[in-house]
């Protein structure tokens, strides 16, 4: 039976049972519907996209190394024999606490339980020209992008015979250098290192050049000191030119101007300095933090609100030894969904919580270019191949689908044994956006 209005304005099964409307089918969302298979909700999925994605891998899209389609899985495969759930793809736009319901870009919706679990857009603090200008790695489109627009480059500059315009075309900026700005300079680096003289003999290795501008002293802030020194100096020793204390002021598509003035001149530049909360309109009342995350209760339940609740990079539960929220992870989503579902059962059946939500920080792991890795699990700390070996396993496992996890080792094996990325493909051409130089005079960087 279809729901009539005033219920919604999505057709949707009418139900007597307890809706629950989640928005976002990213690590905490998926977990959390997981533990509610066939319980006694009727569930309501909504994404913008119709995919799930394994974002730890994005980079590797990005460089080519691997397909798109291994690190997403369709949303409605995912959740085959769930009789309580249902799947539209859609884009929350607003919520109406007042009325439990949410607008979306298909109409609106009731819930009785609303729970976000929208993850995290790029941050660009606030400057609108490079957020026009450069690329973010969050998307699975800019992961395409990326990988079109560095090969695009590349093409281009094996056409000059202009060295200024050479060196700007070869020359690729990544700002950021926490694990994913890491992990894609040391990809890069390994490109540069065993791909680029095969695929392009006239440039030499004196033309590409990968720039890894960090704001702080130190690449992977969120790991101890030693392992953000040995990251350092793996980086360099494969060829990464890694500027700490350095911030980038402007980027109009030609160069990049750098905080102290100094402009360095590339038509590359992937932004990956800090991310925030991606909620949408509508809760008035509630307070967030400086990354824009809602803060919540100990049962993710948003403040200020009884049924509407955050998981995940949306979420900050803020205490004395988080004072900013949990690290934005994805063991720290997967937690919190499969607790928040335990949670709602309980809550359902006896109108109370079951329990409190605790980080269970099983370490972290970060890897620069191939063979090459740092894991940091408890008091241990390790690095070299048998890091690099825990990060490929963990990464593996935690991939949906034994299709993806099948490609995926195949093709980490062929590029062990052989350093080949097969997916060297401009699919799509992307279109950079160029704005009017903003300085005449260029104060180079000489690197
Ligand atoms: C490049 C990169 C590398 C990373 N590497 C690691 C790593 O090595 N280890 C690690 O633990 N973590 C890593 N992370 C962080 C990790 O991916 C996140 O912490 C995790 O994905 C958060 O899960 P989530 O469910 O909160 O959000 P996401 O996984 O981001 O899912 C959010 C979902 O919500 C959907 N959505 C957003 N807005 C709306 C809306 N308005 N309406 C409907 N749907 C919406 C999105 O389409 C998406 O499917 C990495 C992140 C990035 C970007």
């Amino acid at each position: 039976m279809i729901e009539q209005c005033p219920y919604s304005t999505v057709c949707l099964p009418a139900t007597n049972l307890p809706r629950l409307v989640v928005a976002g089918a990213g690590f905490a969302g998926i977990n959390l519907i997981k533990k509610l298979k066939n319980k006694r909700f009727q569930i309501v999925l909504l994404d913008k996209n119709n995919y799930h994605k394994f974002q730890p891998l994005l980079y590797q899209v990005a460089i080519g190394g691997l397909e798109p389609d291994t690190i997403t899985t369709p949303i409605r495969k995912l959740f085959h024999g769930y009789k309580n759930l249902i799947f539209r793809m859609a884009e929350v736009i607003e919520i109406e606490p007042e009325n439990n319901r949410v607008i979306t870009d298909i109409g609106w919706i009731r819930y009785d339980y609303f729970v976000l679990a929208s993850g995290s857009k790029t941050n660009f603090f606030g400057l609108s020209e490079i957020s026009e200008t450069s690329l973010g790695l969050k998307e699975i489109t800019e992961a395409i992008d990326i990988r079109s627009w560095m090969l695009q480059n590349l093409e281009k500059a094996v056409l000059t015979c202009d060295s200024d315009e050479k060196d700007a075309l070869t020359n690729f900026v990544i700002v950021g250098a926490g694990p994913a700005g890491v992990e894609l300079a040391g990809a890069l680096a390994e490109f540069k290192r065993f791909i680029l003289n095969k695929d392009y003999p006239e440039l030499t290795s004196q033309w590409v050049k990968i720039f890894l501008v960090e704001a702080k002293d130190k690449v992977l802030p969120g790991m101890s000191e030693r392992s953000s020194e040995e990251a350092l100096k793996v980086l360099r020793d494969i060829g990464v030119e890694v500027m700490l204390n350095t911030t980038v002021k402007h980027y109009d598509g030609n160069t990049v101007t750098l905080g102290d003035g100094k402009n360095l001149p590339a038509r590359m530049m992937v932004w990956t300095a800090g991310v925030e909360g991606d909620y949408p309109a509508g809760l008035h009342t509630s307070e967030s933090t400086r990354a824009k995350r809602l803060i919540v209760d100990k049962y993710n339940r948003v403040n200020g609100f009884e049924n509407i609740f955050a998981i995940g990079d949306v979420a900050a539960m803020v205490s004395p030894e988080f004072p900013n929220g949990h690290p934005m992870l994805a063991p720290v989503a997967i937690q919190q969904g499969r607790l928040l579902a335990d949670n709602l059962i309980h809550f359902d059946k006896y109108g109370a919580f079951k329990k409190k939500f605790e980080y269970a920080d099983r370490g972290s792991l970060a890897t620069i270019g191939k063979r090459k890795a740092i894991a940091e699990i408890g008091k241990f700390r390790f690095r070299g191949f048998f890091a690099w070996v825990l990060w490929s396993t963990v990464h593996l496992f935690s991939l949906i689908g034994f299709k993806n996890k099948v490609i995926v080792s195949a093709n980490w094996l062929i590029s062990y044994m052989t350093y080949e990325k097969a997916n060297r493909l401009i699919i799509r051409k992307y279109f950079p956006v160029l704005k009017p130089a903003h300085r005449q005079k260029t104060n180079r960087v000489t690197p």
